[in-house]
Order: C-alpha cells, then structure tokens, then sequence
C-alpha cells in the first residue's frame, strides 16, 4: 500500500484484527457482486470504500425511477442507463483505488462460471430464485465462498455458504431448487427501503471478513430479520448429505 491508501484505510489498519494484513488481504481481493439494486448497492458501497482491490459488479437491467427508493448507487440522472455502469460512476467517486468491472449482462452459463471462479469471494444481491440458484452451483463447482442476502417487504435474510469447507451447506440445502414458495417480487410486494440496507451492509461485512480471514463467518447459519419489530433471528443451517448439487451421490449398489 502507498501512503495514501494507509491514510484511507487507517480506520481498518487501527483495528488489531485486521491491521496492515488484512486491510493488504482486502487491497489485493477480486470480489463478484451479481446484482447492482437494493442489495448490491450498500454492498458494493462499503467493498468500494473498504477498499476492495477489483470488483466485478454484474446487472443487466437499467436504472427506472422506481429503484432510487433504495438502490442507493444510482442517482435520478442515472435513470435509462445500465446499472453497472451507473454503479461503476458512482463507485469511483468514492474509491478510485478500487477498480470497478461493470458487466451489464445476466451472468448464465460459462459467463457465469468464468466469473465466480476468479473471484475470491461471491455476493448474491439478485432477485430471483433462478439466479441464486445457478450462483449457488457456479460456487460449489469452484469451491468460492458465497455471501446470500434477500429482501422483501420488510423481512430480511442473509447467509454465508463457504464451499472450500467439506461440512458446510450450499444454498441448495437450505432452499431446494424446485421447492420455493412462489416467488416473490418487489415490483409486487413492496420493500422497505433501509431493509436492503441493513441486508446489503451485513453482506459486505461478511465478505470482508472473510476477505482478510478474521472472526467468526456467518457460515452455515441464516439470519432473519423481521424489521417491523426490528428482531433477529438465527437458524443453523446443516449440510444435506441428498443435496444434489453439494454432495457426491454414493454409487448406486451393483
Ligand atoms: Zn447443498
């Protein structure tokens, strides 16, 4: 790091848990955040600022005049323009350390796969069962650690999935594809808007942590929020041993 960047993050560098190595760790991470909306916004907020050193921030919607209520990246004179790239702008001003890769595309297939298996760490700030789905698969197949957040109405979840460990669950477990409750839109139901917020931050702090390997990820456990009563709570999360995407299946006998 050069002088600037040990004034920039002297806040981190101050902290004993991360110091100079950490705050190094993070200065040297290629993170993949799929999602530039309610989630992905505060998310890629705090990475940027926290000085994430390359981060891959993928959408492929544009900004409408009903995402500013919350997707607090994009700003009214963004509306039209992709995400990513209005993600990309904003995210400069706060950190030009941190190089930003807009991709204003769905991720799917060997796109998609590419991707996470540069990454070091993956965030799941997308609104869609299908999406989570194949996140979920591309970070077993790599073995990347996988930060999920949802948000609606005003219900909250988020999760850690750390692939590179044997015993720990995939999203898979914890939501089988093909068992979901119908889905669930914003552009239906409504979001409470610092609920993304408050879901997106809890995901940055965990991908930092895990980042610069410090504390106690919130692996293998689900957060809920209810944020009328503003309460939490926790849910272990166990590994499937049936699950068909984290787990071998045992050779059938002959
Ligand atoms: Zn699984």
């Amino acid at each position: 790091m050069n002088d600037d960047q040990l004034l920039r993050y002297s806040r981190h560098i101050l902290l004993p848990q991360l110091g100079i190595d950490g705050q190094e760790r993070i200065v040297g991470a290629r993170v993949l955040v799929i999602g530039a909306g309610g989630l992905g916004s505060p998310a890629a907020y705090y990475l940027a600022s926290a000085g994430v050193g390359t981060l891959v921030l993928a959408d492929g919607d544009v900004v409408d005049l009903t995402n500013l209520q919350r997707q607090i990246l994009h700003t009214t004179d963004a509306i039209g323009r992709p995400k990513a790239e209005s993600g990309r702008d904003t995210l400069a001003r706060i950190n030009p350390d941190c190089r930003v890769v807009p991709l204003s595309e769905r991720l799917s297939g060997a796109r998609l796969d590419e991707e996470v298996a540069m990454a070091d760490v993956v965030l799941d700030c997308c609104d869609n069962f299908a999406t989570r789905h194949a996140v979920n698969r591309a970070c077993v197949a790599a073995r990347k650690p996988l930060v999920s957040g949802a948000g609606i109405r005003f219900d909250g979840q988020v999760a850690v999935f750390d692939l590179r460990q044997a015993d720990g669950p995939c999203y898979n477990c914890l939501f089988p594809e093909g068992q979901e409750s119908e889905e669930v839109r914003c552009a239906v139901m409504g979001v409470f808007a610092p609920l993304t917020g408050i879901v997106g931050s809890v995901q940055a702090a965990e991908a930092l942590k895990l980042l610069a390997d410090i504390g106690v990820p919130l692996s293998g456990r689900l957060l809920l929020l209810d944020g009328l009563s503003m309460e939490w709570r926790e849910i272990r999360v166990p590994r499937d041993p049936a699950c068909p995407v984290c787990s071998v299946r045992p050779a059938k006998a002959a």
